[in-house]
C-alpha cells in the first residue's frame, strides 16, 4: 500500500495542479458559470495551455524529487541549482517571491542567504505565500520514517525561497501529515498536532486545529479562503484532502474554490492521493498528464531510498 500511496501523493499533486491551472485567478462564481463543476482537464483558459498541463507546483516538486532520487538525501544547494535552471527555462507560471529569491541565487547569493534576505525585504502581507508548500511533498515519501529529519528538511527547503516561519512550519506540518497517511497512522493530523503543535506559529495551529474537530464529527467554525497565503492554502488543502469522500471530490472541491486553484488543488491532491492511493485518481485525468510515468518512477525511487 505504501507504493500506491506514494504514487498517489505525486500524481494527486499533478492532478490538482493541472485541473486548477485553466481557472486560476477566477472566482468560484465565475468558474461555476463558465464550466459548471470542473471534473475534466480543460484546455486553454488561464496561461493558455493544452489540457493536462502542469505548472510550477508540479515542476518544482519534480526538481526536488529528482534531486532526492539522485543523491539519496537532502542536498539544498543542488535543489536550489535545479530551481534556478528551471527559472532560466522561462516557465509560464512562477511566484513573485520564488522568482526574486532565485534571482538572488542566480546573482551569486548562497541558497540559505537568498530566502532570508528576500523575506527581510518583503512586507507583511506578501511575505508568506504558498510557493514552498506546493512543491514540498516529495520529502514526505523519502523521510516518512524519520519524523525529526522530515521536519528539518521541510523547513530548510522552504527557506530557499520562503523563509517565513509560517511557510516553514506549514511545509513541516503538511509533510508530517502525508508521512502519517503513507504509513497508515490513525488520525494523521491530530497526531502531528499533539507532537509538534506547541512549536507551530499560532496562525498555522489555529487554522488547522478546527479540521481535527471536524474529523472527530464535531462542528467547527471553518471559513476557507482561496488566496495565496500559505496558512489558508494549507487549511483548505488539508480540509478537502482529509474530509472528502473520494480523491476526485477532494481535488474538484479544492479547484471550485477559485483563486489560487492550481496550488490549492495540488495540496489537496497530494493529501487525497496519500489517503486513497493512486488507483482512486481518475484515469481520464492521468491520461492527459505527460509527466505521470516519471512521477511514478520517482515516487518508487523515493520509497526505496529509505534506510
Ligand atoms: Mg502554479
Amino acid at each position: 500500500m505504501v507504493r500506491s500511496r506514494a504514487h498517489g501523493i505525486l500524481l494527486g499533486l499533478a492532478c490538482g495542479d493541472a485541473l486548477g491551472r485553466p481557472v486560476e485567478f477566477q472566482g468560484p462564481d465565475q468558474i461555476e458559470r463558465t464550466h459548471g463543476r470542473v471534473t475534466k482537464m480543460l484546455a486553454h483558459g488561464t496561461h493558455g495551455q493544452p489540457a493536462g498541463t502542469i505548472t510550477d507546483d508540479t515542476e518544482m516538486a519534480l526538481c526536488i524529487a529528482r534531486s532526492l532520487a539522485e543523491h539519496g538525501t537532502f542536498e539544498p544547494e543542488d535543489i536550489a541549482t535545479r530551481f534556478v535552471d528551471w527559472k532560466r527555462s522561462g516557465p509560464f507560471d512562477i511566484g513573485i517571491m520564488t522568482s526574486s529569491a532565485l534571482q538572488r541565487i542566480q546573482n551569486g547569493e548562497s541558497w540559505d542567504e537568498a530566502g532570508q534576505r528576500e523575506w527581510e525585504a518583503s512586507m507583511e502581507g506578501s511575505n508568506a505565500g504558498n510557493g514552498s508548500l506546493m512543491r514540498c511533498a516529495p520529502y514526505a515519501i523519502a523521510y516518512r520514517n524519520e519524523p525529526t529529519e522530515l521536519v528539518e528538511v521541510s523547513r530548510q527547503s522552504s527557506a530557499i525561497t520562503h523563509a517565513d516561519s509560517r511557510c516553514q512550519w506549514s511545509c513541516a506540518l503538511f509533510n508530517r501529515t502525508l508521512a502519517n497517511l503513507l504509513t497508515d497512522v490513525d488520525q494523521p493530523l491530530e497526531r502531528i498536532l499533539n507532537e509538534i503543535g506547541s512549536e507551530l506559529p499560532d496562525d498555522v495551529r489555529n487554522a488547522v486545529e478546527p479540521i481535527t474537530t471536524t474529523l472527530r464529527g464535531d462542528s467547527a467554525n471553518i471559513s476557507l479562503e482561496n488566496s495565496g497565503y500559505v496558512v489558508t492554502t494549507l487549511q483548505a488543502g488539508l480540509y478537502h484532502g482529509l474530509t472528502a469522500e473520494t480523491a476526485e471530490d477532494a481535488i474538484v472541491d479544492a479547484v471550485m474554490m477559485g483563486g489560487d486553484t492550481d496550488t490549492i488543488g495540488a495540496v489537496a491532491g497530494a493529501v487525497a492521493g496519500a489517503r486513497f492511493g493512486e488507483g482512486a485518481l481518475p484515469e481520464r485525468w492521468l491520461t492527459e498528464i505527460d509527466e505521470v510515468e516519471e512521477l511514478c518512477q520517482l515516487a518508487t525511487g523515493l520509497i526505496e531510498r529509505q534506510h
